[in-house]
């Protein structure tokens, strides 16, 4: 469609509508709005797109982290290690920051057990989760899913698994509207999930 581009924009193009949710004419707009650009926003995003290679995921937890190893909250001395948190992805975890409640660690899943969608539990970082459980000293595990179907599998999965470890599992209590994405869920609401969490 955008062939008789130069190739400078249709490459642009083409990497923009890779990105989630982009198609190829928002990726086409993306780029007339950097072509109105000076140079020096050029260089800044450009300099900023490098960066990202300075991340890498935490060594226990699989969050970002800019400092090699581990992440700030396994690394933070004052952060309760015997409870862990497990969560799908980062803006979960950000949520459950959000409510300044918990102060254990996080484990990133990678997402969520879903079978329409392809994803088995061989796809989620569940032998690392086992590696800390058997090698932290973990007392609870903490299995924060939303209430939809993949939530569903991912618990009933996890429980399966943990359940022989003799630890202590718990699932956020049902305050959150079935189907909610626990992401977008208010810190105050949240909050009380963690607070009234049920045993499993
Ligand atoms: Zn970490």
């Amino acid at each position: 469609m955008y062939h008789h581009l130069p190739k400078e924009i249709t490459d642009l193009v083409g990497q923009f509508s890779r990105f989630p949710g982009i198609g190829e004419k928002t990726a086409l707009r993306f780029v007339l709005f950097l072509l109105g650009k000076d140079e020096n926003y050029i260089n800044e995003l450009a300099g900023q797109i490098e960066n990202i290679k300075n991340l890498s995921l935490c060594q226990k937890c699989h969050n970002i982290t800019t400092n090699g190893n581990f992440c700030k909250y396994c690394a933070d001395p004052a952060r309760d290690k015997k409870t862990v948190c497990v969560i799908s992805n980062l803006p979960e975890l950000m949520a459950i920051e959000a409510t300044s409640d918990f102060l254990g660690l996080y484990h990133i899943l990678g997402g969520k057990i879903d079978p329409l969608r392809g994803t088995g539990p061989e796809h989620l970082r569940i032998n690392t989760l086992l590696a800390r459980v058997k090698n932290d000293n973990i007392r609870e595990i903490i299995l924060a899913m939303n209430s939809d179907i993949p939530g569903e599998n991912t618990i009933l999965y996890l429980t399966r698994i943990l359940k022989p470890l003799n630890i202590k599992i718990s699932r956020l209590a049902r305050g959150l509207p079935m189907g909610s994405e626990l992401e977008y869920a208010d810190p105050i609401t949240l909050s009380s999930a963690l607070e009234g969490r049920q045993e499993l």
